[in-house]
């Protein structure tokens, strides 16, 4: 029997997840509370927009087929991987009609659970909330442990991965922490690119609308000029200084 997939929505043509034109898959369900979170709607598997068989959704991206051609499919959320079956079987749907695949997550699902899904997209995007580990239980509620248990699987598998991190006043704009986020990199030859990407406030109408109380209020979008600083930090590390935006 199918397994039903807990879905908060789609977005037809997302261009930002990962390369080229792709369609994204928002799962629904997430263990983390990142204080920043623009999705909170997203949190609470039971209140999933659809419920879905991977093979419905499979259909549902298919009509797409030409438009990401260059692109793929990446299964976001959420948290994916907490549905790591059900990604298994649209990832095998899509394989097999060799649309290119990527998983979007935060690393927090145990390696038990997530191997087999990690194992089978071509694509890892991962999130480096904070490389310090009490940062990351402020910031998330859990720590980065089991982000990195999974990145060094994607290395051993040799598994291509994109890194991602927030820069957050308070927490990642930080000289001290951006050099052991670059230092700790730089073991990884199988990360091609790693954006850092600037807080923002978009999701904080969500939180108002569920009720729920918005911590980060005051604390301001990072300039440009402190993302290019925080990118300079990480260019000066000789083996990741390519794949920096
Ligand atoms: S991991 Fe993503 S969906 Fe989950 S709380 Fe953090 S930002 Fe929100």
């Amino acid at each position: 029997m199918s397994i039903i997939g807990y879905i908060h929505s789609f977005e037809s043509l997302g261009a930002v997840d990962g390369p080229g034109l792709r369609f994204i898959v928002f799962m629904q369900g997430c263990p983390l509370r990142c204080l920043y979170c623009h999705n909170p709607d997203s949190w609470k598997r039971e209140n999933a927009n659809y419920k879905m068989t991977a093979d419905r959704v499979y259909e549902k991206i298919a009509e797409y087929k030409n438009f990401i051609k260059n692109g793929g499919v990446t299964i976001s959320g959420g948290e994916p991987l907490l549905q790591a079956q059900f990604c298994e079987e649209l990832m095998k749907l899509l394989t097999k009609d060799r649309i290119e695949t990527a998983i979007d997550t935060s690393g927090i699902i145990s390696l038990e659970k997530s191997k087999r899904a990690i194992e089978l997209c071509d694509l890892l995007i991962l999130d480096i909330k904070d490389i310090d580990d009490e940062g990351a239980k402020k910031l998330t509620g859990a720590g980065i442990k089991n982000a990195q248990k999974t990145l060094e699987y994607t290395k051993e598998i040799k598994k291509r991965v994109w890194i991602r991190q927030v820069i957050l006043e308070g927490f990642t704009l930080d000289e001290e922490k951006l050099l052991r986020l670059g230092e700790y990199l730089c073991d990884f030859e199988n990360i091609e690119r790693i954006e850092l990407i600037p807080y923002h406030t978009m999701g904080v109408s969500k939180w108002e609308d569920l009720g729920l109380d918005y911590s980060l209020k005051g604390v301001k979008t990072p300039e440009v000029g402190e993302m290019d600083r925080a990118k300079e930090i990480l260019k000066r590390f000789e083996k990741i200084k390519e794949k920096v935006r």
